[in-house]
């Protein structure tokens, strides 16, 4: 029987779901009721708390207001406006940032092209690759305050930002500052030229590592960049402008653009720019593709997914369930890539489940800047009504919801760890990209129909397989539809491996050479 919600009282998923009760009839709640507790099976709970352990915000000094990073100065807007970025985990004001208007994208593609003319594009790559070295070493330098940053701008938990995004970024500098000086091994018998210059627009989900995964290969490969971060998230970017001052980067190869969506747009569709580099919804990956359609631009497109995380019943059921939580809780389920459909083979569903709902009962969700925080806050009011929007159709069309009791803070976007049981693939929590902590499970019978429903989406990112055996692995991984295949993990990136989806996951790949032969043009000898 499905979850019903009544006019009269609040929904389980409305974001102002902050108390630990049950907020309908048939929502199941777990762990114990107790806050701050672990819930047992068997409906016993052990109380546990957690003291505080915060990380100090005194790391980072963050301005009352920001320009914009062109030719390698901080300028003012033309409009001389502002749009205001704030803490998600707080809705507090964090700072004011420039907006960008048309004449400030055409300086900076102008900064951009005459360093593709002069400085950068006449250094050897060798020299090339000191640069990046050196933005790499700094990255780790500085990756408290970069983690910080990222935590208050973005609310993704600080162990996360301090653990994987900014040791991403920085090896992403490292690995392609490894290729800088090599592009004729990289291309053996092809010469390798830089494309120009590349506009890049960056969402708010992973915004340094974002960052990284587009400027490294870009400047590798002797191109200049202009980039648009996400209006929610322009912090790290500004904070990397320093780390360009700061590695004596020449003026104008890395250029930094804040404003809205409108903005990106004038960027990527400048006659005076020669690749685009996106990752954002796939909406707005269409619009992009649509607006510049016969411009003769290369362009990759790293769009949105539905990603099937597939469990087999001879899987390690507990190491399964740790995958299957860093697959959908990970960044409170704000990835591209995320695991948010749970395919279950019919024989282990009740166990897995069950083990689930105990593990869940144990995530503990608050403020991002805490050490022991396992999900923080959604990264905007936009993103949180957007979650609570399509939570609430899977209970209306008749999905069972389940949610820990867990208490969230008095303010800011946080949203419930939340799972759905008696999912139908026609419902729209099975077929949507969510962005949120949101899992939806459904059950299959033999590795066919797995495969069937694991396919049936029409986007084509990542997928993970849980099972004992190499054989079904290969065997899976060869007819999941997916960019990439996880086995019997998830969410494991490298700089070194390629990255990427099609159909309405986008195209190209970002990562390893395969990143790299997106912003070169080959040539014979
Ligand atoms: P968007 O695709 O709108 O934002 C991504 C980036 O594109 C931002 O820098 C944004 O700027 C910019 N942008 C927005 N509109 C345009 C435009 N017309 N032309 C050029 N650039 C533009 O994502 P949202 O923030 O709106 O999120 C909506 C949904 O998209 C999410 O719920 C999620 O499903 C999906 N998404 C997927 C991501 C992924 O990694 N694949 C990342 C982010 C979102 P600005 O921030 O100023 O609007």
């Amino acid at each position: 029987m499905a979850a019903m919600t009544t006019e009269t009282e609040p929904t389980a998923t409305e974001p102002a779901a902050k108390d630990a009760q049950p907020t309908t009839a048939a929502v199941a709640q777990g762990g114990g009721g107790a806050p701050n507790s672990w819930g047992l099976g068997d409906g016993q709970a052990i109380p546990w708390d957690y003291a505080p352990a915060p990380e100090s915000r005194d790391i980072v000094t963050i301005r009352p207001r920001y320009g914009l990073f062109i030719g390698g100065r901080e300028v003012m807007p033309a409009g001389g406006g502002v749009f205001v970025t704030v803490n998600p985990a707080t809705e507090e004001p964090l700072a004011e940032v420039a907006l960008a208007t048309k004449p400030d994208v055409e300086r900076a593609i102008r900064a951009a092209r005459r360093a593709t003319g002069k400085s950068w594009g006449r250094l050897p790559g060798r020299e090339r690759a000191k640069y990046l070295f050196r933005i790499a070493r700094i990255l780790q330098e500085r990756s408290r305050e970069f983690a910080v940053l990222e935590s208050m701008d973005s609310g993704k938990p600080i162990k996360e930002s301090r653990d994987v995004d900014v040791p991403l970024a920085a090896a992403h500098f490292w690995y392609y500052a490894g290729w800088a000086d090599k592009l004729d091994y990289a291309f053996p018998g092809r010469t390798a030229e830089p494309l120009g210059v590349a506009a890049q627009v960056i969402p708010w989900n992973f915004p340094l590592l974002m960052l990284a995964w587009k400027i490294a290969p870009a400047l590798a490969a002797g191109n200049t960049v202009v980039l648009k971060p996400a209006s929610t998230t322009p912090l790290s970017a500004l904070l990397f402008a320093d780390v360009c001052r700061q590695a004596d980067l020449p003026g104008g190869v890395v250029n930094i653009v804040t404003g809205p969506g409108e903005i990106g747009m004038t960027l990527v569709t400048h006659p005076g720019v020669d690749k685009v580099a996106f990752t954002g919804s796939t909406a707005v990956g269409k619009l992009i593709a649509k607006g510049i359609a016969g411009q003769g631009k290369a362009l990759t497109l790293e769009l949105g997914g539905k990603a099937a995380n597939i469990v087999f019943e001879d899987a390690p059921l507990d190491q399964a369930v740790e995958g299957i939580i860093n697959g959908i809780y990970f960044n409170q389920g704000e990835v591209c890539c995320a695991g948010s459909r749970l395919l279950v083979q019919e024989s282990i569903a009740e166990p897995l489940i069950g083990k689930l709902k105990d593990r869940l009962a144990t995530i503990r969700v608050g403020d991002p800047l805490d050490k022991n925080t396992d999900v923080g806050a959604i990264n905007s009011k936009a993103q949180l009504d957007k979650i609570s929007e399509l939570v609430e159709a899977g209970v209306a069309e008749g999905a069972d919801l389940y949610q820990p009791a867990c208490e969230l803070p008095e303010r800011g976007f946080f949203f419930r760890p939340t799972l759905f049981t008696n999912v139908a693939q026609s419902h729209r929590i099975a077929r949507e990209e969510i962005f949120g902590p949101v899992l939806s499970t459904l059950t299959f019978r033999t590795p066919d129909e797995a495969v069937e429903k694991a396919n049936n989406t029409p986007y084509c990112l990542s997928a993970g397989i849980w099972t004992d055996k190499g054989s079904r692995i290969l065997m899976m991984a060869q007819r999941m539809r997916a960019g990439v295949v996880w086995a019997n993990t998830f969410n494991r990136f490298d700089p070194a491996s390629p990255f990427g989806g099609y159909k309405e996951s986008g195209y190209g790949r970002e990562g390893g050479l395969h990143g790299l032969l997106a912003y070169v043009r080959l040539e014979d000898r």
